[in-house]
Formats: structure tokens, sequence, C-alpha cells
């Protein structure tokens, strides 16, 4: 029996309340295996695919197409019935469970639960949770008002059937299992990752719950390499004037007057539509159904806002952000960091690609003590207004030795892409064109990953409330423009990938020709899929993945969980 959930031992199971959400069974069997994984996954709404659970899936299809008959228990007897697909639930324990099968004989009902793979060799049988998952079915039969003498185990891999004892010690176990989880779930009282378990490298939810990470900052030891490999899906840019996005099955159709692409809709993690792109209403509810937001820009890349399905179920993390977005104390604490962050960012980049044939030495440590100092400042910031002017000096510094990273080759090259400072609405110039593009698919990428884990993209703590403005996203991305966005303009330009005819001038605004902006996007997608070396962790990770690690460090941060939440900061 694991620490945590020695934790709740002895409480009896509570009547479930008119109204309150009954228990599935299958999540009594996960807290036993750990309280953590069937909190996050109950509670909190959190699931990833993995191949066992698309095996186990595969494994419980039969019985989840079965009708789910049974006689009543007073005409039970000298009845012999197999029912498949019960679903049955218990007030008095606020349990629900879909039973694989109930084989009825002589008045004697016995469930039996379908697992895959085979049969373990363990004295009791079956493990732990599988036999209280059993012992909660039975339970269940019998305040229906069935009579259960034991219950089974039915192991597909290795087409074996392992019967379930239903003794004190089980039913005691499974009552404790029960009360635990509903009083957690009841409280709001998320249970600790389990600590240095062979049981995470194999959970499903190792890269949302992430044990190590959040262990780390409570008892020191560095995280194993758990952090699974990014998702395989990826954005799809759809931005051809008048394009559609329909479905067709589980694919999404690009549709260009006639000519059509195909993506398996497994492959898309969000979709940014620009301009006058269209999608169908039958797409755009699929896409809401399966919880993958559709960005939408202007044609010149400005981001308007984006559409998401129901959105993440656990209220509690938004709970605790608007806490502490309205205690001025904390929101103050967290603009420090960030702006901290950003200058640190900031100067780290230009130390790393300040090219030397223009003004090494000197000059480059001139500006990147300044830059020390400023970042420095922005942690003793006395109020927003400040750390404002602190942030303002920062980026003023930044951006008059931006072109110290930059390597036209051509003569036209060197002419379009000198840059003298930042300016927006419009940009005037191809740099400021390709900053302003980056910023707004940064913004793309931080309302997505924040409204995923659960917190509201538009309520920050550095950046205000404004209509449509994605406070939140915007706050947590500032330490990463220089590393993520201002890293693809300098890329593109020094390797020929965009080039002066990719640009167009209306009166003073200039912007990116529709094969001058797919190029800069392709060029931002890879930044993000690059790897790099998470700074405190330690592991190898992709940008993309790091910003999801991130963004979940922060409810955990705002829930409690941990003291501090860690800025990225690279060397
Ligand atoms: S990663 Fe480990 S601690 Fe986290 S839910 Fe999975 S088994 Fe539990």
């Amino acid at each position: 029996m694991s620490r945590d959930s020695q934790l709740f031992l002895n409480l009896p199971p509570p009547v479930a309340g008119r109204g309150e959400e009954l228990v599935p069974v299958r999540m009594v069997n996960e807290w036993v295996y750990c309280p953590r994984l069937a909190y996050l996954e109950w509670v909190e709404g959190e699931w990833a695919e993995s191949g066992d659970t698309a095996e186990g899936r595969r494994s419980h299809r039969r019985v989840d197409e079965g009708s789910g008959r049974l006689p009543a228990p007073e005409d039970a007897d000298d009845v012999v019935r197999r029912a498949r697909g019960v679903t049955m639930s218990s007030q008095r324990l606020g349990i629900i469970a879909k039973m694989d099968v109930v084989d009825l004989e002589d008045g004697v009902a016995m469930p039996v639960d379908f697992k895959k793979g085979k049969r373990p060799h363990v004295a009791a049988g079956a493990y732990e949770p599988e036999r209280v998952q059993v012992c909660a079915q039975a339970m269940i039969l019998e305040d229906n008002g069935y009579r259960v003498e034991q219950g089974a185990l039915w192991y597909v891999g290795s087409r074996e059937r392992v019967p379930v004892i239903l003794d004190d010690q089980l039913r005691a176990r499974t009552n404790d299992a029960i009360s635990g989880l509903r009083s957690a779930a009841m409280a709001g009282r998320r249970p600790p990752p389990l600590q240095d378990s062979p049981k995470c490298p194999r959970c499903s939810l190792a890269g949302i719950c992430l044990p190590d990470e959040t262990n780390l900052f409570k008892l020191g030891g560095p995280p194993r390499p758990l952090n699974p490999s990014d998702d395989a899906a990826r954005p799809l840019h759809v931005q051809t004037p008048r394009a559609r996005l329909r479905k067709s099955g589980e694919r999404l159709v690009v549709d260009v007057e006639g000519k059509k692409t195909e993506v398996p809709l497994v492959e898309v993690s969000d979709v940014a539509i620009y301009g006058p792109a269209s999608v169908t209403t039958p797409a755009l509810h699929l896409l809401m159904r399966e919880e993958i937001p559709v960005s939408w820009f202007t044609s010149g890349g400005w981001f308007l806002g984006h559409t998401v399905g129901t959105g993440h179920r656990n209220v509690t993390v938004r709970e605790a952000q608007y806490r502490a977005a309205f205690e001025e104390r904390r929101c103050l604490d967290m603009a420090r960091g960030l702006v901290r962050a950003k200058v640190r960012n900031s100067r780290t980049f230009l130390r790393r690609n300040w090219r030397a044939a223009k003004g090494e030495g000197t000059e480059k440590d001139r500006a990147l003590g300044r830059l020390k100092r400023i970042a420095t400042e922005a942690e003793t910031a006395a109020n927003v207004q400040q750390l404002l002017g602190v942030e303002g000096e920062g980026a003023a510094i930044y951006f008059r030795f931006f072109d110290r990273m930059l390597a036209p080759t051509t003569g036209a090259e060197v002419e379009q892409f000198s840059f003298a400072t930042r300016n927006r609405r419009p940009p005037t110039d191809p740099v400021n064109a390709m900053l302003s593009l980056a910023y707004s698919l940064l913004t793309r990428v931080f309302t997505n990953v924040t409204s995923s884990v659960g917190l509201d993209p538009y309520l920050g703590f550095y950046h205000r409330p404004r209509h449509g403005r994605p406070a939140l996203a915007l706050d947590l991305m500032e330490p990463f423009r220089p590393i993520v966005a201002d890293s693809s303009v300098v890329q593109v330009i020094n390797n020929g990938e965009v080039r002066p005819p990719h640009f167009v001038w209306n009166g003073n605004a200039c912007a990116l020709k529709p094969a001058g902006r797919r190029a800069f996007i392709a060029a931002f997608e890879r930044r993000l899929e690059q790897e790099t070396t998470h700074p405190v962790f330690g592991y190898r990770v992709t940008m993309r993945r790091l910003i999801e690690v991130q963004a979940r460090l922060l409810t955990r941060f705002l829930q409690g969980e941990i003291r501090d939440y860690p800025h990225y900061l690279p060397r």
C-alpha cells in the first residue's frame, strides 16, 4: 500500500449527495495504482493516449458493445445468463461502473473485468488495483440487491481467468480507496507525485504530472529523463486566400480551388487560419470536439484570437490563477521575474550571436554589462510602472545592437535588412515586419498552451487585461521572445531563407508576401522543434515541449505545489 493512500485509511465513503458526480470504478483502480494519477484524470480531466491505453481500449471493444441487460435480483433465481457492458451505480458508495461482463447463475452474480496482457504471476493472482476494481463492481451489484460470492479477471493476452476473493481485507481496501479519491476530489487536494517510482516511466500522464520535476523543487535531486518525447502532432497553417478547410472522416482537407491536401487529424496539434481562408462548420465541430484549437490571423499575420471547445475542465487551476492575479504583491513578484528573465535571455541571445566583425570587444562588453545591470534592477522594481521603465530600457539597448547579429550577404540584402530601431503598427521595414509576425506566432503558441493546461490566457500578472488581449500568454512569452521569435528572424536573414523580393510596401507599411510568410512560418516552426537542454532539469527536450512544461509548472506554482515558478533562463 502506498504512503499516499494510507493518508485516507479508515474513512467511510461518504454517501454521494444529490447532483454529485459518481466516480467510475476504473478511477478507484487508478487511485490504488497512484492517487495522483486518479486525481489528474478524474478531477482535473487530464488524459494522454499511450500504447497501453489504446491496447486496453481494443481489448474492451467487444464488451463495450454489449446490451448491458441483467434480470432484476428478484427474477434472478434459476437464471443462467451472461450480460456484457452492464452499467450500474451505488449512491451509498458514490461510484458507478460499466462492468465488462456479469455472469448470473441461480441468483448469484459474478463481475468479470477484462484486462489486456497476460496474467501476472503474483501471490494474490492479480495486482491489487485490479482486484479492488472488481471488488468495487461486486459491492455495486450487492447494493443493487444481487448476491455476489466472488469476482474474476479475464486476461486477454494469456486467455486466463483469475478468481477475485472478496474477503474483508479487500473490501476494506476498496472502501479506503473510494473514500480517498472522493475526499481528495471534494477537498480539491491533488496528491503529491510518487517518489522515484518505477510506475512513472510507464505512466501515460508523466508528461502532464511532471513527478520528478515537482519533486525536484521539494526534495532536490535531478529528475529522471521521463519526459516523454514531444507529441507527434504539428500545427496546420492555412494561408492561401480562399482556401477552405473541411473534414472528411478523421482527416482534414485543405481545398484550394479544387486542389486538395489531406492531413490525418491525429497529426494536427492546432490550426492557424490567415486572412480570408475559411473552415466549414462540420470541421470546426470536429476540431472543437477533439480540443484542437483554431487560431485566427489577419492576412498580415496579426493574431486575432482563437476558438476552442468547451475547454479544460479543471476549474481549480483557474481559481488559483484568479486569486493570484488579484493580489498585487504576487503580480509584482511574477512580473519582476518575467522581466528579469526577458532581459537576461535577450542578453544571452545577443552574447551568443554577436558577429565578430561587428564590434566584438568593448562595445559588446558594454552592451552586455548594461543588460546585466538592468536584469538585476528588474528584481527590485518597486512597482509595475518602474518595471515598465526597466523593461523599456532593456529593450532599447537590446534593439540598438540587434543588427550586430545580422549577416546579410548581397548588397540588396544589406540595404533591406539594415535595422535601426523596433517599430510596429505598422512595421516599416523587413526586419520589423518579421519581428511582428514572429511575436504574433509566439502569442498563438502561448495562448494555446496556457489554455490547454487549464489556465485562462486572458488574465495575466504583468500585462493588464484588455478586451481580446491574451495577457497571460503575453506574460509567459516574454522570456521566449529573444530565444524563439528573434532567433527565427536572425536565422532566416543569415541563411537566406527570406530575401528582399519576399517583401511588399503599402505606403509606409512593410509586410511579407505569401511566399516569404510561408518560408518564415516554416523557420519558426522548425525553431520550436529544435531540441535544447532544459537549464533546470538537465534533459533534452524540444522548445515546443519545454514551453508546455513551463505552463504546467506555472499551474503547480499557482496551486501551491511548488514554492517558486522557475523562469526559463538558458545559459
Ligand atoms: S507519473 Fe508517476 S506520480 Fe505521476 S501520475 Fe503517473 S504514476 Fe503517478
